[in-house]
Parts: C-alpha cells; sequence; structure tokens
C-alpha cells in the first residue's frame, strides 16, 4: 500500500468547493522514517492505495510530490502545444519538465543554474536549455525560444523572491505563472502593475494536493511516465538518516535518497 501524507475532512467549506488541498483540517502525517508507521483511520479512509504489483516502492513513494506538481500544471491549463518554461530544476522542478513533457505534450524550456542540471532536464525530455548563471540575462533567451511573445506558462520551483519577480518576465501576453516554489516567510515581491494588466498575467501559488491527484499520480507512475530511477541517486539504510539530512542541507547535487528500513 502507498499512504498520502494528508487526507482532507470532506466536509468544510473548501472541500465542499474541491479545494481540498485548503481543507480547515487536513490531518497530516508527518515523519515516515522509521520500520513501522501507523497511518491515522482518516488517512487509510480516504488517501491510501493498493500498489500495482509492477510498481517498486521507491516509485511509489513519488506519489506525493508527483500529486503537487500535478496540481501545479493543472491550476495553469497546461495544453498539448503550449511552451511551459520551468525555473529551478532540483526534484521538484525535474518533475515538472517530466510531466510537462511525457503527460501534458508541452514544450519545454528547462531554466538552471549548473550544466549538469540541465543535461539531466534534457534527459528528462526538455526540449531546450537556458543556464541561469550569475548575472546572466534568461529573458532575451526565453523570448527568443517563442518567437518574441514569451512562455504560454512559467514555473518557479526554487522559492526566492527575486525569481518569481524575473518568472513574470518570461511570459507571454494572457500567460500563467505558477509561483511554486515556496519563500521564505516574511519575504516580499514587487510585481510591475502594468505588465500584469495591460499583458493580462495570471498568477498562480499552488499549494499541496488531492487524494484525486494522489490517485492520478500513481496512475501515471504505474504507467511508468515516471520511475524512481530518475530521482532517486542515492540509498541509504535508517541508520543512517542524520549523515543524509546534514548532506541534503548541503546542497550537493543529490537528487533525491531512498531511506531503506
Ligand atoms: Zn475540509
Amino acid at each position: 500500500m502507498v499512504a498520502a501524507n494528508s487526507a482532507p475532512c470532506g466536509v468544510c467549506y473548501y472541500c465542499r468547493r474541491e479545494q481540498e488541498n485548503l481543507c480547515e483540517d487536513l490531518l497530516f502525517n508527518n515523519g515516515a522514517y522509521a520500520e513501522y508507521i501507523r497511518i491515522p483511520e482518516r488517512i487509510v479512509n480516504k488517501n491510501m492505495y493498493e500498489v500495482p504489483e509492477h510498481v517498486s516502492y521507491q516509485d511509489a513513494a513519488l506519489v506525493e510530490p508527483l500529486a503537487c506538481v500535478l496540481r501545479g500544471l493543472e491550476e495553469c491549463g497546461v495544453r498539448a502545444g503550449d511552451t511551459v518554461a520551468v525555473i529551478g530544476l532540483g526534484p521538484i522542478g525535474m518533475m515538472f519538465v517530466r510531466l510537462a513533457k511525457a503527460v501534458y505534450n508541452a514544450r519545454v524550456i528547462a531554466i538552471g543554474r549548473r550544466p549538469t542540471q540541465l543535461d539531466r532536464a534534457a534527459r528528462m525530455g526538455a526540449d531546450q536549455m537556458v543556464i541561469n548563471s550569475e548575472g546572466a540575462d534568461i529573458v532575451e533567451p526565453v523570448r527568443g525560444m517563442t518567437g518574441g511573445r514569451g512562455a504560454d506558462v512559467v514555473i518557479e520551483a526554487v522559492g526566492l523572491p527575486e525569481l518569481w519577480q524575473l518568472a513574470i518576465q518570461l511570459l507571454r501576453r494572457g500567460g500563467v505563472v505558477n509561483f511554486f516554489g515556496g519563500c521564505p516567510s516574511d519575504t516580499h515581491v514587487s510585481l510591475d502593475t502594468n505588465l500584469l494588466h495591460y499583458s493580462e498575467l495570471t498568477c498562480k501559488a499552488s499549494f499541496h494536493h488531492s487524494p484525486a491527484l494522489i490517485r492520478k499520480a500513481l496512475d501515471i507512475i504505474s504507467r511508468g511516465f515516471v520511475t524512481a530511477k530518475d530521482f532517486v541517486n542515492r540509498v541509504e539504510p535508517l541508520t543512517n538518516l542524520l549523515e543524509v539530512m546534514k548532506h541534503l542541507m548541503s546542497h550537493n547535487g543529490h537528487l533525491k535518497t531512498a531511506i531503506i528500513p
């Protein structure tokens, strides 16, 4: 079985409006670094699924981040043939690249800081790459790749105020941006009001997922569109957890580590 990390109540104002991700009583089950885990009853009833036989545990473990990414793409109304620019190529950015390409048949422009990330994005299906090195202009290259228009959809998957501001400059008129990366608290952005108004830009900021999207994510995994091999590049036993966490905090280019109890 695979259990999501939350379950909505199903009866509050938000749940009744199909915004279960914003449920007033969202029940979380945080922390799964153990040999056994007690899943709360509500999650068992509403957000736990049987893993198909051909799907590995490592693959199934991707349902949660994938469901969040799916929500991000659905909120933007991505259509086949759209140009989707993804800023930030960590695990989440890579999932956006992969799903935008494989599931939504979009044309993907991947924007990242390191050449190794751009290579990986190309293997995930990105059509074009832009390096966002210190002081580099990324607005011109993206406009150049889109006939001067800008991208239909821009995803910010880093969580830096300056990149939120940059993201809207990459959009075409009538385009949609998703400020997906959560910024540090107490940070603010300054947006060009004329650009927002006269170019009729839509700003979204997706958060979390819903049971329907967890099911959809599991379906995408079971059909082979996404596999843990693309995202997990390290396997460690539970006893090494502290060391793994320290390692992750130093941003050393590792994507995801599978913890095997
Ligand atoms: Zn609710």
